[in-house]
């Protein structure tokens, strides 16, 4: 049996575990593959915008959101073509869409699935702000921590035997159990999927998306320098929290001191790519 499980480790980490995560080159272990996760992650996002207001594209807000979705979504497949991995992003289906809620959050589900509630655009305040938004949250996708975190839950739980990979072998095992590990990572509520996507994610997810965002607005030609006054005004904020809805997501992206220095400490790197965008 020792032995089983022995060889079922090799197999595991020869497959997978090698992965790193593009910009940071942190390895990362995915038990998943994206084909699986963004077919789950499309049906949920379907599920999300039935149930929910999502504002006409025709409005000069959702046009904004869009457009900035757009542009980053080209940075970033611009990015992977410059460092020769032309189809790391091949099963990616980027859509944007404003959703009409006081929620201050937004976020992106596996395979490119980004939503924006109205209830964050005060902060965001202007184009180059709300970019430092989506940059960050399309990098949790890019940089797969949704597939991370589900690995690593169907590891936890024992949905997988040794040398076994792969959700749908996960679904196979132990469906329902893997049906909820989904719907706690990615804040599904049942039944009428009116919440997706607000995930609590670790501390070093949080940096990487931080990171890896700077670099993608700034290639999208937004001044990644908005990034320091984007996150002083949600530090600001923070003190009054409760009483102006801003818990959804300063529960997920607390905003102190060590973060601002952080994007401080990235910002030569993330201005070269800047000065050397087109759309500056
Ligand atoms: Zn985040």
């Amino acid at each position: 049996m020792k032995k089983i499980l022995f060889y079922g480790a090799i197999l595991l980490s020869s497959i997978w575990a090698c992965t790193q995560v593009p910009i940071s080159g942190r390895n990362q272990l995915l038990l998943v593959s994206d084909d699986e996760m963004n077919a789950m992650s499309f049906t949920s996002y379907k599920q999300f915008l039935d149930t929910n207001k999502v504002v006409p594209a025709n409005t000069q807000q959702a046009a904004m959101v869009k457009r900035v979705g757009d542009r980053i979504a080209k940075a970033a497949q611009s990015y992977f073509e410059k460092n020769n991995a032309p189809d790391y992003l091949k099963s990616y289906q980027w859509q944007t869409e404003l959703v009409q809620s006081n929620q201050v959050n937004a976020w992106c589900m596996p395979g490119g699935k980004m939503v924006v509630y109205t209830g964050i655009l005060p902060i965001t305040v202007n184009e180059t702000g709300l970019a430092v938004v989506m940059g960050h949250e399309v990098s949790h996708a890019i940089a797969k921590h949704g597939s991370e975190r589900m690995s690593q839950g169907m590891v936890a739980q024992g949905l997988l035997t040794a040398g076994q990979v792969g959700l749908g072998i996960a679904m196979q095992n132990k469906p329902s159990a893997t049906k909820n590990l989904w719907n706690t990572v990615f804040n599904v509520a049942a039944p009428t999927g009116a919440q997706l996507g607000m995930l609590a994610f670790g501390r070093n997810q949080e940096s990487e998306a931080d990171h890896l965002g700077l670099i993608f607005m700034a290639m999208a030609g937004y001044n990644p320098q908005e990034a320091v006054s984007f996150w002083g005004r949600m530090a600001a904020q923070s003190g009054g929290a409760k009483a102006s809805g801003l818990m959804s997501f300063l529960s997920t992206h607390p905003s102190d001191e060590k973060r601002i220095e952080d994007i401080k400490r990235l910002m030569p790197e993330a201005l070269q790519y800047y000065n050397t965008s087109s759309k500056k």
